[in-house]
């Protein structure tokens, strides 16, 4: 069974399965996995994420930067209608041979990625699945979640 296949079946599989288990299970498979992995030899997220930002985040970066909120905001910044603020540059600006330049004052979005330690895992299974090729935390995750789940393709 081709892999695409088998993994959407296991997200309809993973659905059905309570919330607060399925939370308890990926955070203690992340809490193994994670420290195995070293992400400065990827860097992958900071690739390929598009990261929020709030007010209070970027006053912060721009002190630290030593730059004026206008000045960072014009070579950062990019503000939909709503106000909401991304940083405007895939790959991110921060990125420096696959390791973050300003890791002390990295954003909230980027310390909570892959965030298998936040509620309601089963409302992000999209979202986890569109990083699974890129991530190697979360490819082992799901990988590993399979089997402590013990899931069964049917089709296999
Ligand atoms: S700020 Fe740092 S951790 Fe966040 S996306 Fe940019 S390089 Fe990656
Ligand atoms: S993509 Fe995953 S493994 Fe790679 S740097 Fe980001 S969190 Fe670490």
């Amino acid at each position: 069974m081709e892999l695409i296949a088998e993994n959407d079946e296991f997200q309809g599989f993973l659905r059905q399965i309570n919330s607060q288990e399925l939370d308890n299970a990926v955070f203690t498979l992340s809490e193994t996995i994670s420290p195995q992995i070293d992400c400065t030899s990827c860097g992958n997220c900071c690739k390929s994420l598009m990261v929020n930002i709030d007010e209070a985040e970027a006053n912060h970066l721009a002190n630290h930067l030593g730059q004026t909120r206008e000045k960072f905001d014009e070579a950062y910044i990019s503000k939909g209608e709503s106000g909401r603020m991304v940083i405007n540059s895939i790959p991110c600006h921060f990125l420096v041979e696959n390791s973050c330049s300003v890791y002390e004052h990295r954003f909230a979005g980027c310390r909570e990625f892959p965030a298998f330690h936040i509620p309601d895992f089963n409302k992000r299974l999209f979202t986890t699945y569109m990083h699974y090729d890129r991530c190697p935390i979360i490819f082992n995750v799901m990988e590993n979640l399979k089997k402590v789940l013990e899931f069964e393709a049917k089709s296999s």
